[in-house]
Protein backbone atom coordinates (compact mmCIF):
# COMPACT_ATOMS: atom_id res chain seq x y z
CA UNK A 1 0.00 0.00 0.00
CA UNK A 2 2.91 2.27 0.61
CA UNK A 3 4.57 1.66 -2.34
CA UNK A 4 1.44 2.50 -4.12
CA UNK A 5 1.25 5.77 -2.29
CA UNK A 6 4.59 6.56 -3.59
CA UNK A 7 4.43 5.68 -6.77
CA UNK A 8 1.11 7.78 -6.92
CA UNK A 9 2.59 10.93 -5.55
CA UNK A 10 5.91 10.10 -8.00
CA UNK A 11 3.68 10.31 -10.73
CA UNK A 12 2.20 13.58 -9.26
CA UNK A 13 5.70 14.68 -9.02
CA UNK A 14 6.77 14.34 -12.04
CA UNK A 15 4.36 16.10 -13.82
CA UNK A 16 5.70 19.38 -13.19
CA UNK A 17 9.38 18.89 -14.35
CA UNK A 18 7.64 17.28 -17.43
CA UNK A 19 5.07 20.36 -18.13
CA UNK A 20 7.92 22.75 -17.46
CA UNK A 21 9.49 21.82 -19.88
CA UNK A 22 6.41 21.53 -22.37
CA UNK A 23 6.84 18.00 -22.53
CA UNK A 24 9.83 18.28 -24.39
CA UNK A 25 12.02 16.55 -21.53
CA UNK A 26 14.16 13.16 -21.92
CA UNK A 27 10.82 11.51 -20.01
CA UNK A 28 13.91 8.90 -18.50
CA UNK A 29 15.96 12.16 -16.92
CA UNK A 30 12.80 13.47 -15.59
CA UNK A 31 11.97 10.55 -13.43
CA UNK A 32 15.63 9.82 -12.28
CA UNK A 33 14.96 13.56 -10.93
CA UNK A 34 12.11 12.56 -9.34
CA UNK A 35 12.70 9.70 -7.83
CA UNK A 36 16.04 10.07 -6.47
CA UNK A 37 15.67 13.54 -5.24
CA UNK A 38 14.96 12.74 -1.90
CA UNK A 39 17.69 9.81 -1.21
CA UNK A 40 20.01 12.96 -2.77
CA UNK A 41 18.41 15.07 0.10
CA UNK A 42 18.82 12.50 2.91
CA UNK A 43 22.42 12.15 1.91
CA UNK A 44 23.24 16.21 1.83
CA UNK A 45 21.36 16.40 5.75
CA UNK A 46 23.31 13.38 6.98
CA UNK A 47 26.60 14.87 5.72
CA UNK A 48 25.83 17.92 7.73
CA UNK A 49 23.51 20.22 5.31
CA UNK A 50 20.97 22.37 7.57
CA UNK A 51 17.81 22.43 5.67
CA UNK A 52 14.79 24.95 7.51
CA UNK A 53 12.73 22.45 9.46
CA UNK A 54 8.71 22.57 10.46
CA UNK A 55 8.65 22.67 14.14
CA UNK A 56 8.20 19.40 14.86
CA UNK A 57 11.41 18.68 12.82
CA UNK A 58 10.15 17.60 9.43
CA UNK A 59 12.10 19.00 6.65
CA UNK A 60 10.55 22.47 5.54
CA UNK A 61 8.85 22.93 2.12
CA UNK A 62 8.07 25.38 -0.50
CA UNK A 63 6.35 25.34 -4.16
CA UNK A 64 9.16 26.86 -6.36
CA UNK A 65 8.44 26.81 -10.44
CA UNK A 66 5.09 25.57 -11.48
CA UNK A 67 4.70 23.39 -8.52
CA UNK A 68 1.38 22.04 -7.39
CA UNK A 69 2.45 21.54 -3.81
CA UNK A 70 4.92 22.47 -1.39
CA UNK A 71 7.40 19.85 -2.20
CA UNK A 72 11.57 21.82 -2.50
CA UNK A 73 13.08 21.82 0.72
CA UNK A 74 15.23 24.81 1.33
CA UNK A 75 18.34 26.32 3.76
CA UNK A 76 17.03 30.16 3.88
CA UNK A 77 17.83 32.13 0.73
CA UNK A 78 20.90 29.87 0.40
CA UNK A 79 20.05 26.46 -0.56
CA UNK A 80 22.81 26.25 -2.86
CA UNK A 81 25.61 27.45 -0.62
CA UNK A 82 24.65 25.15 1.50
CA UNK A 83 24.69 22.21 -0.93
CA UNK A 84 27.93 23.37 -2.14
CA UNK A 85 29.54 23.71 1.21
CA UNK A 86 28.78 20.57 1.92
CA UNK A 87 29.77 18.98 -1.14
CA UNK A 88 33.20 20.74 -0.69
CA UNK A 89 33.63 19.28 2.78
CA UNK A 90 32.71 15.47 1.52
CA UNK A 91 35.15 15.67 -1.10
CA UNK A 92 37.80 17.11 1.11
CA UNK A 93 37.07 14.32 3.76
CA UNK A 94 37.71 11.28 0.82
CA UNK A 95 41.20 12.87 0.00
CA UNK A 96 40.51 13.18 -3.89
CA UNK A 97 42.86 15.86 -5.24
CA UNK A 98 41.60 19.03 -6.31
CA UNK A 99 42.65 21.65 -8.42
CA UNK A 100 41.30 25.05 -7.90
CA UNK A 101 41.37 27.67 -10.76
CA UNK A 102 42.83 24.68 -13.22
CA UNK A 103 40.50 24.24 -16.89
CA UNK A 104 40.27 21.59 -18.97
CA UNK A 105 41.02 23.03 -22.25
CA UNK A 106 41.52 19.86 -23.98
CA UNK A 107 40.57 16.02 -23.79
CA UNK A 108 43.06 13.81 -24.59
CA UNK A 109 42.13 10.76 -26.87
CA UNK A 110 44.01 6.88 -26.76
CA UNK A 111 42.44 5.57 -30.21
CA UNK A 112 39.11 6.72 -30.01
CA UNK A 113 38.72 6.58 -26.11
CA UNK A 114 39.07 9.78 -24.28
CA UNK A 115 42.51 9.00 -21.61
CA UNK A 116 42.15 12.23 -19.68
CA UNK A 117 42.39 16.03 -20.23
CA UNK A 118 45.01 18.69 -21.11
CA UNK A 119 44.74 21.71 -18.41
CA UNK A 120 45.59 25.08 -17.97
CA UNK A 121 46.65 26.33 -14.84
CA UNK A 122 45.22 29.87 -14.02
CA UNK A 123 47.25 30.59 -11.23
CA UNK A 124 50.69 30.35 -13.62
CA UNK A 125 49.64 29.71 -17.38
CA UNK A 126 51.45 26.44 -16.81
CA UNK A 127 49.88 23.52 -19.30
CA UNK A 128 49.57 20.11 -17.69
CA UNK A 129 48.06 16.88 -18.52
CA UNK A 130 46.26 14.46 -16.29
CA UNK A 131 45.33 11.01 -17.50
CA UNK A 132 42.22 8.91 -16.03
CA UNK A 133 40.16 5.53 -16.74
CA UNK A 134 37.41 7.83 -16.86
CA UNK A 135 36.37 11.20 -17.31
CA UNK A 136 33.36 12.60 -16.73
CA UNK A 137 32.49 16.06 -18.14
CA UNK A 138 30.11 18.47 -15.00
CA UNK A 139 31.18 21.62 -16.99
CA UNK A 140 27.69 23.75 -16.65
CA UNK A 141 25.78 25.16 -19.74
CA UNK A 142 26.70 27.70 -22.15
CA UNK A 143 25.08 30.94 -21.56
CA UNK A 144 28.23 32.74 -21.79
CA UNK A 145 27.31 33.19 -25.69
CA UNK A 146 25.03 35.62 -24.61
CA UNK A 147 26.16 39.22 -23.44
CA UNK A 148 23.47 38.78 -20.55
CA UNK A 149 22.21 35.95 -18.74
CA UNK A 150 21.47 35.12 -15.47
CA UNK A 151 24.03 33.07 -14.62
CA UNK A 152 26.91 33.68 -12.71
CA UNK A 153 30.07 35.63 -14.65
CA UNK A 154 32.17 32.68 -13.66
CA UNK A 155 30.63 29.66 -15.23
CA UNK A 156 28.30 29.08 -18.61
CA UNK A 157 31.47 28.94 -20.67
CA UNK A 158 30.16 26.08 -22.72
CA UNK A 159 33.76 24.47 -21.85
CA UNK A 160 31.59 20.41 -21.69
CA UNK A 161 30.21 20.68 -24.61
CA UNK A 162 33.22 21.86 -27.00
CA UNK A 163 35.72 19.45 -25.40
CA UNK A 164 33.52 16.79 -25.79
CA UNK A 165 32.64 17.98 -29.37
CA UNK A 166 35.78 18.61 -30.30
CA UNK A 167 37.09 15.02 -29.09
CA UNK A 168 35.04 13.45 -32.10
CA UNK A 169 32.66 11.48 -30.25
CA UNK A 170 29.96 14.10 -28.74
CA UNK A 171 26.83 14.51 -30.49
CA UNK A 172 25.02 17.69 -28.81
CA UNK A 173 21.38 17.24 -28.02
CA UNK A 174 19.01 20.18 -26.70
CA UNK A 175 21.17 23.07 -27.42
CA UNK A 176 18.25 25.53 -27.93
CA UNK A 177 17.05 25.09 -24.42
CA UNK A 178 18.52 27.67 -22.10
CA UNK A 179 17.02 28.90 -18.99
CA UNK A 180 16.59 32.39 -17.96
CA UNK A 181 16.19 32.27 -14.55
CA UNK A 182 13.24 34.26 -13.78
CA UNK A 183 14.61 35.92 -10.01
CA UNK A 184 18.41 35.65 -11.31
CA UNK A 185 18.65 39.29 -11.86
CA UNK A 186 18.24 40.04 -7.86
CA UNK A 187 18.69 38.57 -4.62
CA UNK A 188 15.10 37.73 -3.66
CA UNK A 189 14.04 36.38 -0.07
CA UNK A 190 12.99 32.72 -0.75
CA UNK A 191 8.95 33.75 -0.50
CA UNK A 192 9.15 35.96 -3.03
CA UNK A 193 11.21 33.34 -5.15
CA UNK A 194 8.81 30.77 -4.26
CA UNK A 195 6.13 32.94 -5.47
CA UNK A 196 8.39 34.16 -8.94
CA UNK A 197 8.35 30.86 -9.50
CA UNK A 198 4.88 29.96 -9.35
CA UNK A 199 2.01 30.51 -11.59
CA UNK A 200 -0.08 33.47 -11.15
CA UNK A 201 -1.20 35.89 -13.01
CA UNK A 202 -0.16 39.06 -13.56
CA UNK A 203 -2.83 41.02 -10.77
CA UNK A 204 -3.44 38.08 -8.12
CA UNK A 205 -5.21 35.62 -8.54
CA UNK A 206 -3.59 32.18 -8.64
CA UNK A 207 -3.32 30.15 -11.96
CA UNK A 208 -5.37 26.32 -12.17
CA UNK A 209 -2.86 23.87 -13.51
CA UNK A 210 -4.80 24.12 -16.67
CA UNK A 211 -4.64 27.40 -17.33
CA UNK A 212 -0.56 27.75 -16.77
CA UNK A 213 0.76 28.64 -20.29
CA UNK A 214 3.07 25.79 -21.48
CA UNK A 215 6.97 26.10 -19.87
CA UNK A 216 9.12 29.53 -19.43
CA UNK A 217 5.90 31.48 -20.30
CA UNK A 218 4.64 30.65 -16.99
CA UNK A 219 7.66 33.23 -15.97
CA UNK A 220 6.71 36.03 -18.64
CA UNK A 221 3.37 36.61 -16.63
CA UNK A 222 5.41 38.11 -13.58
C1 LIG B 1 19.92 32.52 -10.33
C2 LIG B 1 19.79 31.01 -10.34
C3 LIG B 1 18.95 30.39 -9.41
C4 LIG B 1 18.82 29.00 -9.40
N1 LIG B 1 17.99 28.43 -8.47
C5 LIG B 1 17.86 27.10 -8.45
C6 LIG B 1 17.02 26.47 -7.47
O1 LIG B 1 16.39 27.14 -6.65
N2 LIG B 1 16.92 25.11 -7.49
C7 LIG B 1 17.61 24.35 -8.40
O2 LIG B 1 17.50 23.12 -8.36
N3 LIG B 1 18.43 24.92 -9.33
C8 LIG B 1 18.55 26.26 -9.37
N4 LIG B 1 19.36 26.84 -10.31
C9 LIG B 1 19.99 25.98 -11.30
C10 LIG B 1 21.26 25.30 -10.74
O3 LIG B 1 22.09 26.27 -10.14
C11 LIG B 1 21.99 24.63 -11.92
O4 LIG B 1 21.08 23.77 -12.58
C12 LIG B 1 23.16 23.82 -11.43
O5 LIG B 1 24.09 24.62 -10.75
C13 LIG B 1 23.87 23.16 -12.61
O6 LIG B 1 24.89 22.35 -12.08
P1 LIG B 1 26.06 21.83 -12.96
O7 LIG B 1 26.95 21.04 -12.05
O8 LIG B 1 25.54 21.19 -14.19
O9 LIG B 1 26.86 23.14 -13.48
P2 LIG B 1 27.56 24.28 -12.65
O10 LIG B 1 26.96 24.48 -11.30
O11 LIG B 1 27.61 25.46 -13.59
O12 LIG B 1 29.03 23.71 -12.39
C14 LIG B 1 29.97 23.59 -13.44
C15 LIG B 1 31.38 23.70 -12.85
O13 LIG B 1 32.34 23.35 -13.86
C16 LIG B 1 33.42 24.26 -13.81
N5 LIG B 1 34.02 24.34 -15.16
C17 LIG B 1 33.49 24.86 -16.29
N6 LIG B 1 34.33 24.71 -17.31
C18 LIG B 1 35.41 24.07 -16.84
C19 LIG B 1 36.64 23.63 -17.42
N7 LIG B 1 36.94 23.82 -18.72
N8 LIG B 1 37.55 23.02 -16.62
C20 LIG B 1 37.29 22.80 -15.30
N9 LIG B 1 36.14 23.19 -14.68
C21 LIG B 1 35.23 23.82 -15.45
C22 LIG B 1 32.76 25.60 -13.40
O14 LIG B 1 33.72 26.46 -12.85
C23 LIG B 1 31.73 25.10 -12.38
O15 LIG B 1 32.32 25.01 -11.11
C24 LIG B 1 19.52 28.22 -10.34
C25 LIG B 1 20.39 28.84 -11.26
C26 LIG B 1 20.51 30.23 -11.27
C27 LIG B 1 21.45 30.87 -12.27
Amino acid sequence: MQSLQKKILQDSILKTPCAGGAYLNDPELAETLVTESPDRFRDLSAWGSVFDVEEDCVPAQRPFGGQRFSRTCYAGDRSGHEMIATLTEQIRNTGIRQMQETSAIDLLMDDRRVAGAVTLDGGDGNLGVITADATVLATGGGTRCYDISTNCAAGGTGDGFALGYRAGGATLIDMEMVQFHPTGGAVYPPPIHAAASSPRRPRGGRRSFEEQPRGGTVYGTL
